[in-house]
């Protein structure tokens, strides 16, 4: 499938920034003019905390709401943890996994975002799964071999319909949060290798079809250059979210590309 076939998707990353009071009124900022960007899908990924609040300040707009995290079971004896069950019954469409941040401070593993992704998509959440290399792999020419066994690890034994039904997120590292993102031929080259271990894994329909955005330091003057890619569906984007008037630019910029 061409580029032109898949609809770019950007997603805000606020992490653990923003109060109750602070996540209601940007998303009552962002809600209007993202609802009016048909062209892109917008995501706003709060705190679980004001995962409610964001939803009520969105109104029933079509911009969607993901948690930046979810645990694998239903229900039970796991303290301080949220369930996909839970995500899905407050009206969340999306879930975060696998976030570099998680996998480097909370020691996520291939295997366990694997679990996490298919009792997300088992509650109807579409998991937006991050992977990524640090600078070291990246020096040190691992770049493919990081990715590959990221994606594998999280993907592999997926069937075509539940492929369609999840976004990954490529995130070096060393781009995130740091202000130095890749350049667009560094983030095009390696989401296209990223889209070919998909179609070594389940063929041509299901890795064509595949969204990749692309993460990491983006801002409003970087957008318009990678969203212009073949290979980059859009964004997953932090520290820019935070801000109303940059996340709308880079919206924006995925409507216009
Ligand atoms: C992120 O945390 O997913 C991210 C891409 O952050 P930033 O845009 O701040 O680099």
């Amino acid at each position: 499938m061409t580029k032109n076939r898949r609809r770019p998707i950007v997603a805000g990353n606020w992490k653990m920034n923003t109060t109750l009071a602070e996540a209601g009124a940007l998303a009552a900022e962002l809600a209007e003019p993202l609802a009016g960007l048909g062209g892109v899908e917008t995501v706003l990924c709060p705190p679980s905390i004001s995962l409610a609040a964001v939803l009520r300040a969105l109104d029933g707009r079509p911009v969607g709401l993901g948690a930046q995290n979810c645990h694998f079971e239903p229900k039970g004896a796991y303290t301080g943890e949220v369930s996909p069950t839970m995500l899905a019954d407050l009206g969340c469409s999306h879930v975060i996994l696998g976030h570099s941040e998680r996998r480097a401070q909370f020691g996520e593993t291939d295997g366990l975002i694997a679990s996490k992704l298919r009792a997300a998509q088992a509650h109807g959440l579409i998991p937006i799964v991050c992977v990524g290399e640090n600078l070291e792999q990246r020096e040190g020419g691992k770049t493919h071999d990081v990715v590959a066994q990221q994606v594998r690890g999280a993907l592999a034994h997926l069937s075509d319909e539940e492929l369609s039904r999840l976004v990954v997120a490529y995130e070096p590292v060393w781009a995130i949060g740091t202000g130095r993102a890749a350049s667009a031929a560094q983030a095009n080259e390696t989401i296209g290798f990223i889209r070919g271990q998909v179609i070594e894994l389940a063929g041509w329909d299901a890795g064509g079809a595949l969204r990749i955005q692309y993460g990491g330091s983006v801002t409003p003057s970087t957008a318009a250059e990678l969203f212009a890619q073949p290979e980059i569906d859009g964004a997953l984007v932090g520290g820019a979210s935070l801000k109303a008037p940059d996340f709308i630019a880079i919206c924006r910029a995925a409507h216009e590309s």
